[in-house]
């Protein structure tokens, strides 16, 4: 069968992990990438060798007196594809949608854009059918990423009755200098947060409250979670081996050492090449010891790196549109291409015969 032909518009934070991930699939094919300025992170995908297409007010003179090769303009990148990941900033994507509805091509959009953006909003392991033939896909953002994930692996061995969360939200990315705060606290005091809300655009029964403070930190977000479940588990271990049993979850033994969130990221750079496609850690990350149980109450800590959790959801959304697999077979799949919940083992013995030996 033919390969879906993909464009990226948008080519930051999301869009070029986006774009990396279809390269790794087998259904898929990276038709390029579009952009509006020739910076470093175009020079990434030159050097990748994606085609490079100039985006909105961009100036493709700039970018080959940058010496970067340009194919053409966001039109053109829309004529030669099937669907378009848009990956562009907050609000833009709402903008971009009449491009791509006169060009004809399917569109997925992302968790900054409102609800109404797309058809459906998407969330690979909660609804995956709901996905199914649409012409236009929202991936919800990387807290409701997180939150539905474990809200399917809940809802789907006890059922949820009400789920109180508070998220401790990362202040930037880490290439963002201009984003703060870098010293402070600051709450959302719009209580609840629109986490819960954004939740239920995917799971609409889902009884959920939400809070969120902002800390000065780059590198995931952290949620503090009490459930109340509707069955009570036996006991807190069949949680933690219900949580570990699904696709997309990462959960830390207690002897591991990994007290927090750098932690967490250092083992996920250490994979990177050995099982793990990248650097980054696109499971939930939870840790045994917090995972508490009393009676109904489940009780538990999960962290969410925010720059890559949304990676393997805008592939599933692109198979769901498409019909291109079933839920389990696309997420396996995509988590096979990208060593989504490798150990980081792979390449032990090629390491091992080269070691001198000891004396
Ligand atoms: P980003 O700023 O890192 O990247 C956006 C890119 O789009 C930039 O390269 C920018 O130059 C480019 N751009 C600007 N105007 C454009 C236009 N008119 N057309 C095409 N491209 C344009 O942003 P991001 O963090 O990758 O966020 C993209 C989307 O993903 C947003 O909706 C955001 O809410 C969502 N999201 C972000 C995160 C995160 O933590 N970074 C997590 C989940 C979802």
């Amino acid at each position: 069968m033919a390969k879906i032909r993909v464009g990226v518009n948008g080519y930051g934070t999301i869009g070029k992990r986006v774009a990396d991930a279809v390269v790794r699939q087998p259904d898929l094919e990276l038709v390029g990438v579009a952009k509006t300025r020739p910076d470093y992170v175009a020079r990434r995908a030159a050097d990748r060798g994606y085609p490079l297409f100039v985006a909105g007010e961009g100036n493709p003179e700039k970018f080959r007196a940058a010496g970067l090769p340009v194919a053409g303009r966001l039109a053109d990148l829309l004529g030669r594809v099937d669907v378009i990941v848009d990956a562009s900033p907050e609000d833009v994507g709402r903008e971009n949608q009449a491009l791509y509805r006169q060009a004809g091509v399917r569109a997925i959009y992302q968790g900054g854009e409102e609800p109404d953006v797309a058809e459906a909003s998407f969330s690979a392991l909660a609804n995956y059918d709901a996905g199914r033939g649409k012409r236009s896909l929202r991936v919800v953002s990387c807290n409701t990423t997180g939150l539905t994930r474990a809200a399917a692996v809940l809802l789907r061995h006890w059922g949820v009755e009400h789920w109180e969360a508070t998220l401790v939200r990362r202040a930037a990315d880490p290439a963002e200098t201009k984003r703060g705060p870098i010293d402070g606290i600051v709450p959302t005091l719009d209580l609840p947060s629109h986490h819960g809300p954004d939740a239920r655009t995917v799971l609409p029964e889902l009884s959920i409250a939400t809070a969120a403070v902002v800390v000065p930190t780059t590198l995931m977000h952290v949620h503090v979670n009490h459930v109340r479940l509707a069955r009570a588990p036996a006991g807190a271990a069949e949680l933690v081996a219900a949580f570990r049993a699904s696709p997309r979850f990462h959960v830390f033994g207690p002897t591991e050492g990994v007290d927090g969130t750098p932690q967490a990221m250092e083992y996920a750079r250490d994979r990177a090449g050995h099982g793990a496609a990248t650097a980054d850690l696109m499971e939930n990350v939870l840790w045994e010891r917090g995972i508490r149980l009393e009676g109904r109450d489940a009780y538990f800590f999960q962290a969410i790196h925010q720059e890559s959790i949304v990676v393997p959801e805008n592939i599933d959304a692109l198979r769901a549109m498409f019909e291109l697999a079933d839920g389990p077979t696309s997420i396996a799949t995509t988590d096979r291409t990208l060593g989504i919940g490798s150990a980081g083992t792979t390449p032990r013995p090629a390491v091992a015969a080269s070691r001198p030996p000891v004396p």
